[in-house]
């Protein structure tokens, strides 16, 4: 099969969900993880409809066990893995001593385990292979803070430091890590449904699926490291 593979984290909705329709558009076999079952089923069979080609599971990106199967049955099915975005992420905004712990470790399992879990996962392939590309999905909040933003800033600086630093371990064995800094997005990751008139003018999904297409279309000599987008709208 010559269609590259890419693993999709929180492809069900919003910013996943533009970037696998995107990716299946270019040809792509889009493996597409979340852990709401119906949701990515769905996808899965409107790719499918619309001439692409995709598999859907429903898994929790801090669960290793769950993650792990997933790539093994990827690897027994197409035995390889190209590309892994890793875009799963939740939020929490309050007073720092406002968050319980059980709140703290569940965004960090999501924004920084998960990234660790599926990266950790693919590599051996990918290192196998000597090629791939890791893509993650942060937040310009990676690089900045907010009043209220403690916990997500946190995890989004970690998840930042985590892909950063697997760059420079990985680079010389081929394989490509590349973070992706959007501001903000009109998704369901804020209140309410997306297309609320208030955010029209927020990145849409399209416009962070137009960067993950870029990062990973870039010749094999390339790697782009880092790419930051925000909105006319939202000051930096
Ligand atoms: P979204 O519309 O809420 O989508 C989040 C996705 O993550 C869903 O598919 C959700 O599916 C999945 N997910 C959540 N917890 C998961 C878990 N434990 N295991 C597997 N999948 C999980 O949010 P979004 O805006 O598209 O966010 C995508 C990424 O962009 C996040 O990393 C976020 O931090 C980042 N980001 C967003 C913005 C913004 O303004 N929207 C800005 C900068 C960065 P299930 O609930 O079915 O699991």
């Amino acid at each position: 099969m010559n269609k590259p593979v890419t693993i999709i984290s929180g492809a069900s909705r919003g910013i996943g969900r533009a970037v696998a329709t995107r990716l299946a558009r270019e040809n792509h076999f889009v493996l597409l993880l979340a852990r709401n079952n119906e949701e990515i089923t769905e996808l899965e069979l409107e790719i499918d409809s619309a001439g692409g080609k995709a598999l859907s599971f429903a898994v929790d990106i801090s669960n290793e066990k769950q993650v792990n199967e997933v790539v093994e049955q990827a690897m027994r099915d197409f035995g390889r893995i190209d590309n892994v975005i890793n875009n799963a992420g939740i939020g929490i905004f309050k007073e720092a001593d406002h968050f319980s712990e059980d709140e703290w470790t569940r965004v960090m399992d999501v924004n920084v385990k998960g990234s660790f879990l599926l990266s950790k996962a693919v590599l051996p392939h990918m290192k196998a292979a000597g090629k791939g590309h890791i893509v993650g999905i942060a937040s310009d909040v990676s690089k900045r803070t907010f009043a209220e933003g403690s916990l997500y800033c946190a995890s989004k600086y970690a998840q930042h430091a985590f892909f950063e630093a697997l760059r420079r371990e990985v680079r010389s064995k081929g394989i490509k890590v590349s973070v992706i800094y959007p501001g903000l997005v009109d998704t369901y990751f804020h209140e309410g449904d997306p297309g609320q008139p208030q955010r029209a003018l927020y990145l849409q999904p399209h416009d962070i699926a137009d960067a993950v297409s870029y990062v990973i279309n870039a010749p094999h000599h390339v790697v782009i490291d880092e790419l930051m987008l925000h909105p006319m709208v939202q000051e930096w």
